[in-house]
């Protein structure tokens, strides 16, 4: 339930519904916002009674929310959400964000050239997986530990915020002390006991979409994040398995105007994973954006045919600064229109 307060309520009145709140045996958690600010009720399971709240001095309306998330919903929180990610912002009007770096971190020498490599051609953070979770487990893991501290060093070389997965609780406090961004894989987007863990932390999240979860799936996942008081999510939208093989998933670029409808939350594209083709990685990149996304995440490496994970949806050097100059011009034209 949401309680829209009047605009010249005052906090002697949110102060009083925030205290009845609490006695019926519920959490109040106040939302101030340009014009007025309203109230959500959390930890209900049902239907409330809003008969007595409706009376108080100060109340508007009440709103009663029957999706399986609140917090994350635009109706909660109508102005967008910006997270800060070491300095770069993602969302709201900032200018969309580019991700690039390789699929998983391989060597010192890779991630490093990787990263001037990216920064040079505007970048604004640095990918790449120390913690990866393969298919099968005789497959290249990720360099783990290491990965996270060759990534460091390349983050200082660059000067890039870090964007790396995170697979289980029980490293959420470890690759938090090297990350700026806390990816959340796609295998993961259900996986409670993680997403409890990095909402607890102080630090953004990269929630990627799973390869079969609907969009109220994928949002009440986010929830858990913002449930243990972590407001800093950016959602991704990574592409979704349909009865279409030509490309490794169907990328479902609808979501990202959704999205804005639903949530106040950024959402950014992940056109690597959702193509699994070097080809349409720019094309895809460049249509997320047209469709509004926050931001961008792509696959870059320095030598695709030798990567240890995902070489053919990888961007060559080359490739990818071309899709930099284009993303350029593209991003300049639709902040003018
Ligand atoms: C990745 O970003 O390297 C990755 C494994 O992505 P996803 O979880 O979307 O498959
Ligand atoms: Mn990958």
């Amino acid at each position: 339930m949401l309680i829209v307060m009047n605009h010249n309520a005052s906090q002697t009145d949110i102060d009083a519904i925030t205290r009845i709140v609490a006695e019926m045996g519920f959490r109040a958690e106040p939302i101030p916002g340009s014009e007025r600010t309203a109230i959500g009720v959390l930890g209900n399971h049902g239907y409330v009674d809003d008969g007595k709240i409706l009376e108080l001095p100060g109340v508007q309306r009440v709103i009663h929310v029957s999706k399986p998330y609140k917090l994350v919903s635009r109706d909660f929180h109508p102005e967008d959400t910006i997270v800060d990610v070491a300095g770069v912002s993602v969302g709201g009007k900032s200018r969309p964000v580019v991700v690039g770096g390789p699929c998983a971190v391989e060597s010192e020498e890779q991630i490093v050239k990787t990263a001037l490599f990216v920064k040079k051609c505007g970048a604004d953070m640095l990918r790449g997986g120390a913690f990866k979770p393969r298919t099968g487990p005789h497959t290249f893991q990720g360099l783990r530990e290491e990965g996270l501290r060759l990534l460091a060093i390349a983050g200082k070389a660059s000067g890039l915020p870090i964007v790396t997965e995170v697979m289980s609780p029980d490293n959420v406090g470890l690759v938090a002390e090297y990350a700026d961004l806390l990816q959340i894989g796609a295998r993961n987007m259900q996986n409670f006991d993680l997403l409890r863990e990095v909402g607890r932390i102080r630090k953004p999240v990269l929630l990627k979409r799973g390869m079969s979860a609907t969009v109220e799936e994928f949002l009440a996942a986010a929830e858990y994040i913002l449930a243990e008081g972590n407001q800093q999510v950016i959602l991704c939208e990574r592409g979704i398995r349909t009865f279409e093989t030509a490309t490794r998933n169907t990328l479902d670029l609808s979501i990202v105007p959704l999205i804005k409808e639903l949530s106040h939350l950024p959402i950014m594209v992940d056109p690597s994973h959702a193509t699994g083709k070097r080809s349409l990685v720019a094309p895809m990149a460049k249509a997320a954006l047209v469709a509004g996304a926050d931001g961008v995440l792509v696959e870059v490496h320095p030598e695709p045919e030798k990567a240890l994970s995902d070489g053919p949806q990888s961007l060559t050097f080359p490739g990818f600064e071309k899709m930099m100059n284009e993303i350029g011009v593209l991003t300049a034209f639709l902040q003018s229109i």
